[in-house]
């Protein structure tokens, strides 16, 4: 399974580290993904979604589906209902 977020598409940053005796390995920085029930569109869906979005209030979550959520960046992959326009 993908460590990717379902709702800004953040993915897994590569890089590496580097000992004191500047020995080089790569290692990978993953995307904090937390498994929710959220609100999508109509129905509650289950999708992983990394923690700022939750921070961000861009999942509605919880007993509060009182409004839909929206997605503003990257490549959502989910298709988000506004008043009958279905965004992606
Ligand atoms: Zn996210």
């Amino acid at each position: 399974m993908a460590r990717v977020c379902d709702i800004c598409g953040k993915g897994p940053q590569f890089g590496n580290t580097i000992s004191h005796a500047h020995n080089v390995s790569k290692r990978r920085w993953n995307v904090n993904l937390r498994p929710v029930h959220a609100r999508v569109g109509a129905a509650t869906k289950h999708i992983r979604v990394c923690t700022s979005c939750l921070r961000s209030g861009k999942v509605v979550t919880g007993p509060r589906y009182t409004s839909y959520f929206t997605s503003t960046n990257r490549t959502s992959k989910i298709k988000v209902e506004l008043g009958g326009m279905t965004v992606e």
